[in-house]
């Protein structure tokens, strides 16, 4: 590995690929140099962490994360660990109190998702063939072309937004009800809502026990399809966004 300075700042990094034999050590592949341009570089390559940094000699303003501080886990916890990390460092060197997470909801004319999305099939993931695997070192996923990447993402079923009933306006037509794809619209009995609004209620099949109709959002894929066909308008559409502020 070498890095490339200019002017006293660092220009680019040239790394080199290397391969892993069965005995867990690591060669070089010769010639398999490549150079990335930087402006920073992190030296983060430590296959263990100094134990005496983090047991007694942690000084002022030394932060620690991911593995380091937790052991060998999953790149998505460590990525999490950073995160928090992260915010410890910005609120002790700036200062402020703390942070308060808040879930903004807005009203969303649509989704812009729609119904055929729900046909599109699951992606198969390209991969090397069977007899070239014993190649040592070879990748078996290969991931997706950008072309079957924005299909993939195309199957989301968008659960940031929440359809909702308002029942005072709900005439009980149950035309929702027909043209709903999935089994996402319920007749309901029983209806409790706590303090945060979250709703209960027990599914009924007779007419005569029903007290609301409600969208069950763990089914619904976000068609729309209820919102089009419902005579009163009294289907909305809601958007859940997380957003961080400083305190
Ligand atoms: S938007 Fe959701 S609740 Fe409405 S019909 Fe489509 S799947 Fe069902
Ligand atoms: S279509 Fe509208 S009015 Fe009719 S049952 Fe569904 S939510 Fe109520």
């Amino acid at each position: 590995m070498s890095v490339e300075t200019e002017n006293g700042a660092v220009k680019a990094i040239t790394l080199i690929r290397n391969s892993i034999d069965k005995d867990r050590s690591v060669d070089a592949i010769p010639g398999s140099e490549f150079t990335i341009e930087a402006d920073c570089v992190i030296s983060a390559i430590g296959q263990q962490e100094e134990g005496e940094l983090v047991e007694k000699e942690r000084p002022d303003h030394i932060y620690i994360a991911g593995d380091f501080r937790n052991g060998a886990s999953t790149v998505i916890e460590a990525a999490t660990d950073g995160r928090k990390t992260a915010r410890q460092v910005h609120r002790e060197l700036s200062g402020i109190n703390g942070y308060r997470d808040i879930v903004e909801i807005s009203p969303a004319p649509e989704t812009g998702r729609e119904r055929d999305y729900d046909f599109i099939p699951r992606q198969p993931m390209p991969v090397t063939p069977i007899a070239e695997r014993q190649e040592k070192n070879k990748e078996v996923e290969l991931g997706f072309s950008e072309e079957k990447s924005l299909i993939e993402a195309r199957r989301c079923y968008l659960c940031f937004y929440n359809f909702q009933i308002d029942i005072d306006r709900c005439i009980y037509c149950l035309k929702c009800i027909d043209v709903m794809p999935v089994n996402c619209i319920k007749m309901a009995k029983n209806v409790l809502a706590d303090d945060d609004g979250n709703i209960s209620y027990i599914e009924t099949k007779l007419w005569s026990e029903v007290q609301a109709i409600v969208i069950d959002n763990d089914q619904c894929i976000r068609c729309g399809a209820c919102v089009r066909a419902c005579p009163v308008d009294c289907i909305s559409i809601s958007k859940y966004s997380l957003k961080t502020e400083e305190i």
